[in-house]
């Protein structure tokens, strides 16, 4: 088909959206500031690349919370099934792993990504690196530096320099999107505001707004979290895993790890429960999360076993050899448990199941591993098109979902851009038809 489109961002969802337009037979350019594509996804892969998961499709589209109702339509055109199809149609195959979540069988992104590259330059997709978007000129071009100075680009991809006098700051933003009055359009797929290193720095969001779209504030999702640590124990544990533990916040129970750091806490189990905590502080200031850090034992066989005549024996040896709690936890239960619980085995024993961990506040976003917050559903048609900007759409992390871990966000991210891509062609579509009636 004929036209036309610029994504910006070359992130999962920037270059899914790519390969359904040019897989239509649209021609693509894609835009994006670092010198290479999918940083984030690589970075992903490192430590062990989660792209989806396996539970049922109910199951999956509540991770969603609130966003869910927004997200299934997605979902539901590019399932969890379908993602796993579409990577060994790329030559990786997948497994799904003990607690559901699917991985490459390699656990890595590098030849995933390196594979789609090779397929989506073969159907003719032009990559534009080291190209960072500034917004739109007052001619409704895109503006973009470049290492050797700004250009704009038109809906055409065709790049014209900007003359060296004009500070880029004069450019004055205008009125309304000209990219459909050109047969073109553009999908934005500029990430999060987490790792900026990476590429996604969430610059976007003064953009947009200047033009009517209407976003929540970016905020730290499956993040970690600050606690006011002892020096002694900080300088002890910094670092140390603490496995096998069960977490329980606002009526929320997980079960699994988290690592000590030097500012407080992080880790799977902490992610799972970091959109209560995060929300919970911001209207309480602080928020305790509850740690059970004996889940294999009842509380009363705990008080039975710390009952036990100890003898001679130290307390710290008592404990790890009656209740199993050494190393980290003994320290977790020494730095949170009053001083005369140790005293009274019922008191100590109702500790180790229920140890209140108070976490002042969320670590900063750029250390986050996702990001919530972004441009909100009001702001979109279905297609996933901007009200305020027609012909303009918007994918992946910076639209307005979170999800924990556990492979949801990287699905929502493809498919998402396999509806903007969507939404593209039906716009296309749409204008080719009506300036052939005109
Ligand atoms: C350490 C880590 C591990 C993770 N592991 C997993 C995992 O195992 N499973 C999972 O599901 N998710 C994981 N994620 C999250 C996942 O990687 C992101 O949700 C996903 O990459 C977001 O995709 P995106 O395309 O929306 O944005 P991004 O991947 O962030 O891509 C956005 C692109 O836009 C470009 N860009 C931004 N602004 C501009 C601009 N002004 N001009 C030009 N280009 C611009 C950036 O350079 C970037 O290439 C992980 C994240 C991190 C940080």
């Amino acid at each position: 088909m004929n036209g036309n489109v610029i994504i910006i961002g070359g992130g999962p969802a920037g270059l899914m959206a790519a390969e359904v337009l040019a897989q239509a037979g649209v021609r693509v350019e894609v835009y994006d500031a670092m010198p290479s594509v999918g940083r984030k996804f690589l970075m992903a892969g490192k430590s062990g690349l989660n792209l989806t998961h396996a539970e049922a499709f109910a199951t999956f589209v509540s991770r969603y919370g609130e966003k869910r109702d927004w997200v299934t339509p997605w979902l539901a055109a590019f399932e969890p099934e379908t993602l796993r199809d579409w990577a060994r149609d790329l030559g990786v195959d997948t497994f799904v792993g003990s607690s559901g979540r699917v991985f490459p069988t390699d656990m890595k992104a590098a030849p995933l990504l390196r594979a789609w590259l090779h397929r989506l330059r073969a159907t003719g997709v032009h990559f534009h690196m080291r190209h960072r978007w500034l917004g739109w000129d007052e001619q409704g071009d895109l503006r973009f530096t470049t290492p050797t100075g700004a250009i704009k680009v038109g809906a055409g991809g065709t790049a014209a320099r900007l003359p060296k006098s004009r500070p880029e700051e004069d450019a004055a933003p205008c009125g309304g999107s000209e990219q459909s009055e050109r047969g073109g359009c553009l999908i934005l797929a500029l990430g999060g505001g987490s790792w900026a290193k990476l590429g996604s720095d969430g610059a976007w969001v003064p953009l947009l707004q200047a033009r009517g779209v209407v976003i929540a504030p970016l905020k730290p999702a499956n993040c970690g979290f600050e606690i006011a640590w002892s020096e002694h124990f900080r300088a002890k544990f910094a670092g140390q895993p603490v496995k096998s533990v069960v977490a329980t916040f606002g009526g929320e129970r997980r079960q699994g790890d988290f690592v000590i750091t030097r500012h407080g806490v992080e880790g799977s189990l902490i992610y799972a429960l970091a959109a209560p905590l995060r929300d919970a502080i911001a209207s309480r200031g602080s928020a305790t999360l509850q740690l059970d850090l004996a889940p294999g034992k009842t509380l009363e066989r705990l008080i039975s076993e710390i009952a036990h005549p100890r003898g001679a024996r130290s307390m710290a040896s008592h404990l790890q050899s009656r209740a199993g709690i050494a190393g980290v936890k003994a320290g977790l239960l020494r730095e949170w448990a009053a001083r005369d619980d140790y005293a009274d085995p019922a008191r100590l024993a109702a500790a180790i199941k229920a140890l209140p961990l108070r976490l002042d506040a969320p670590r900063p976003l750029d250390e986050a591993i996702s990001s919530a917050g972004g441009v909100m559903a009001v702001s979109l048609d279905d297609r996933l098109m901007l009200r305020a900007l027609p012909g303009v759409f918007c994918a992946g992390e910076m639209l307005d979902w979170e999800a924990p871990t556990g492979g949801y966000l990287l699905t929502a991210c493809f498919a998402s851009g396999q509806a903007a891509g969507r939404g593209a062609i039906a716009w296309l579509q749409s204008n080719l038809s009506s300036s052939a009636a005109n």
